[in-house]
């Protein structure tokens, strides 16, 4: 059964004179190399320059703070149960008495991993969320030469306190979700 009318039947005749010279098959391939030089390129030279994302990218996940500072996740795992990829696991903690400036509430993250290899970066675990503590953003994963290396922990994770990350996009997104 034919399912398209792109095969090509080959057959075994005997080349052309022209086609025995090859220099005009050479000279055509040549004609279509120097055509694309003039077309309006479609890469870019990364990292020099760096495409725009569009609003709805979704990249890599931050931990965010509250204005004071402090961890505003308290690892209650909703994110890892959302997660279809099983990409989130961490380890709870309880703050003990003068750790009140670093985490928001009584139970904290100690430790907190996201395996990069696995995420496919569908935003549930933002959505799944009650503490606007995790939010995906439009910074890529940089590759790496060993798996291991994907997997990124709380210090690639949590924004730091001196460099905020803005996730006011994905805020107003996530009203908007939630108004449906
Ligand atoms: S973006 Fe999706 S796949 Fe990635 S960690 Fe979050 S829930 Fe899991
Ligand atoms: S990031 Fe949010 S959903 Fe995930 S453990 Fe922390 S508080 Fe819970």
């Amino acid at each position: 059964m034919q399912l398209t009318n792109r095969s090509k039947v080959v057959v075994n005749k005997q080349l052309s004179l022209t086609e025995k010279l090859y220099l005009p098959a050479i000279l055509n391939g040549l004609r279509i190399t120097f055509s694309h030089f003039f077309r309006k390129k479609v890469t870019l030279r990364y990292p020099d320059k760096e495409r725009e994302f569009t609003a709805v990218y979704r990249g890599m996940h931050v931990l965010k703070r509250d204005e004071e500072g402090r961890e505003n996740c308290t690892a209650c795992g909703l994110c890892a149960v959302a997660c279809p990829a099983e990409a989130i696991t961490m380890d709870a903690a309880e703050r003990k008495p003068g750790e009140e400036h670093l985490y928001r509430e009584e139970k904290y993250a100690a430790d907190y991993r996201i395996n990069m290899l696995r995420c496919i970066y569908c935003g549930l675990c933002e959505e799944a969320c009650p503490k606007d503590a995790i939010y995906l953003t439009d910074r890529i994963v940089h590759s790496e030469y060993t798996r291991g290396k994907f997997v990124y922990g709380k210090d690639l994770l949590v924004e730091k306190v001196n460099e905020r990350i803005d996730v006011s996009k994905r805020k107003i997104k996530k009203a908007e979700v939630a108004a449906l």
